[in-house]
């Protein structure tokens, strides 16, 4: 089979994150043992009550891998109006598709890479991880992280890099912060406390915050510094009441080298300050999610080639990757596949035809030069 037409598969495939993967997995765990890999299934349910697979597919059945190729089987939702979302569409040499670029074309090119190589004559474990829930939060490929059921030497990470290796990445943090005020008309505001005031007090601080971060730089990402943002506000109940809650998330992503409780702590401190002041000040902080930056040596063996192989120097990501989760489990993981992220997650999503056959050769090169 072409990568086109894997990929024209993969994408016929539906597999949001919403839904279950195990329609794409039971996919490519027939490819992979065509191919005469061994797999591995790794299942749960999700907190609604969804089967959710991770799959790892191995030549042998090692649990010390040498070379991981990771790609997520989810994608993010797509218009319903778009009628190529689950049918692949060539115009121009560019192949749409939700998924064509942010993930299966990674996945299409890592399948045909395998199928070109003879695997019995490899010296060193190649595996294929096929990951559930990246766009929620990489859910699945933490699982893996936390499980540990085998190690790896070496990843390389599918995302949309249009094939350029990326060595380091800003972690990906999260917190919902609630205030809480109490009601009175608001005619009489000193009968109450206003939830939407104190959460202006606060964020007015947090802006400080920010401009505070920005004095500790890490050159290599654009903008060089960890950067928050207050995306979603809601509170209050009517024009004339004075608020009884009010609450935003805030999000940092964080420099490499820069631990990622840093912001929170920050924030911590200035709401305690603004406690110790007003005993009206109530505030509660749910740190919701905390994902670590990473950093390879730019002199890593695995960078090192992928610069050779794709003839683009390194690079680094601003946006979350399962990279973090390959390293803890003992690899050292760069990031790299075909398609640019500007297109992803959109309707007209897709992956450039000549990228596809690109990738195929690098993760060729790749197994040879790792595992032969
Ligand atoms: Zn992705």
């Amino acid at each position: 089979m072409t990568v086109e037409t894997t990929l024209r598969d993969l994408v016929a495939i539906d597999s949001v994150s919403a839904r279950s993967n195990a329609d794409i997995i039971a996919y490519l765990e027939a490819r992979c043992r065509d191919a005469g890999l061994n797999t591995t299934r790794f299942p749960h349910t999700d907190e609604s009550g969804i089967e959710k697979i991770n799959l790892v597919a191995t030549t042998g059945d090692e649990t010390e891998i040498q070379l991981a190729l990771v790609g997520h089987t989810d994608t993010v939702p797509y218009d319903p109006a778009w009628h190529e979302a689950l049918h692949l569409t060539e115009r121009d040499g560019k192949l749409f598709g939700r998924g064509a670029c942010d993930t299966k074309g990674f996945i299409a090119a890592a399948l045909t890479a395998i199928e070109s190589v003879d695997l019995a004559k490899l010296e060193k474990p190649l595996a294929l991880i096929f990951t559930a829930d990246e766009e929620i939060g990489c859910l699945g490929a933490k699982r893996l992280a936390q499980t540990k059921p085998f190690t790896a030497r070496y990843a390389i990470v599918g995302e949309p890099t249009s094939l350029r290796p990326m060595r380091a990445g800003k972690g990906y943090c999260l917190a919902e912060i609630t205030l809480r005020g109490r009601e009175a008309h608001s005619a009489y505001p000193q009968l109450g406390v206003s939830a939407i005031f104190q959460a202006a007090r606060l964020l007015e601080r947090i802006k400080a915050v920010s401009h505070q971060l920005q004095s500790e730089i890490h050159q290599g990402f654009d903008p060089p510094y960890t950067t928050l943002n207050v995306g979603i506000i809601q509170g209050g109940s009517a024009k004339n009441v004075l608020a009884r809650e009010c609450r935003f998330t805030l999000e940092w992503r964080t420099i490499p080298g820069q631990k990622s409780d840093h912001v929170l702590n920050l924030v911590k401190h200035e709401v305690a300050d603004l406690c110790k002041h007003d005993p009206d000040f109530v505030c509660e902080i749910d740190a919701a999610r905390a994902d670590d930056s990473f950093e390879i040596d730019p002199e890593s063996e695995l960078v090192q080639f992928l610069e050779q192989a794709s003839g683009i120097s390194s690079g680094t990501v601003a946006f979350g990757t399962e990279a973090p989760s390959m390293i803890a489990i003992g690899a050292e993981a760069v990031v790299l596949g075909p398609g640019d992220i500007r297109v992803a997650h959109r309707t007209g999503e897709f992956v450039p035809g000549d990228e596809l056959h690109r990738c195929v050769e690098v993760l060729r090169l790749a197994i040879r030069q790792f595992c032969a």
